[in-house]
């Protein structure tokens, strides 16, 4: 009976996978589009930065070239920059000068988001580029240093084949439209809330 019972549920279960497979592979014949995309990593929660910097690892392992930008951020100690600046296809810029709650000054903060946004314009121009980060872009859009039709302007005009990575909380409506692919982090609960400061490895 029992025997019975296994083999009716094996084959209900490999009729269901069947079924599945034409689903999955119906999906995968309509997608066969190449294009440089533009992905924007947004919401409170934790995981922005670091799903970038693993796309920066996929790429590097392709044999591919990237860039990364970090606005805002003034740092450099951070295991990832120490990692991939081993790395002969990555460059690397820190382009900010800390937090807007510690620099207190909007003409300094706007003057140093425009300095590396004309950094980053190079690494738009550059077609030998396949994978651009732009950590933390969404603040200086935030907080108008940026002009956000000119920034969307420079990214629509980059190479085609160009990969553009965009992280930060509070992604301007545009920049999400203008995005082929956009994921919203839900902070459900964070560690630091309990008291545990930032940890090596896992936050910096
Ligand atoms: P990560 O770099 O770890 O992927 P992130 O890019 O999503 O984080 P940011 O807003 O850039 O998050 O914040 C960077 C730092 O703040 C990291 O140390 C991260 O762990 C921490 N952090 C992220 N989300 C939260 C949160 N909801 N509450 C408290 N700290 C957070
Ligand atoms: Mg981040």
């Amino acid at each position: 009976m029992s025997d019975c019972n296994d083999a009716d549920q094996a084959l209900r279960y490999r009729r269901r996978m069947q079924r599945k497979k034409e689903i999955v592979d119906a999906a995968i014949a309509r997608a066969d589009q190449t294009k440089g995309l533009l992905l924007v990593l947004t919401g409170n929660g934790k995981g922005k930065s670091s799903s970038a910097f693993g796309m920066v690892a996929r790429a590097l392992g392709h044999g591919m070239r990237a860039a990364v930008a970090q606005f805002i951020k003034g740092r450099s100690d951070t295991g990832e920059e120490a990692f991939f600046r081993q790395h002969a296809n990555i460059v690397w810029h820190v382009l900010g000068e800390g937090f807007t709650w510690d620099t207190q000054n909007l003409e300094r903060d706007t003057e140093t988001a425009r300095r590396g946004w004309a950094v980053v314009q190079n690494m738009l121009r550059d077609p030998q580029l396949d994978l651009i980060v732009l950590d933390e872009l969404t603040y200086p859009l935030k907080y108008g240093w940026l002009d956000i039709a000119a920034v969307l302007e420079d990214l629509q005009n980059r190479p085609s084949m160009q990969h553009v990575v965009i992280t930060g909380r509070a992604a301007p409506q545009a920049l999400c439209e203008l995005a082929d692919t956009v994921t919203e982090m839900h902070d459900v609960k964070h560690a630091y809330r309990s008291g545990v400061m930032a940890q090596k490895g896992i936050d910096l």
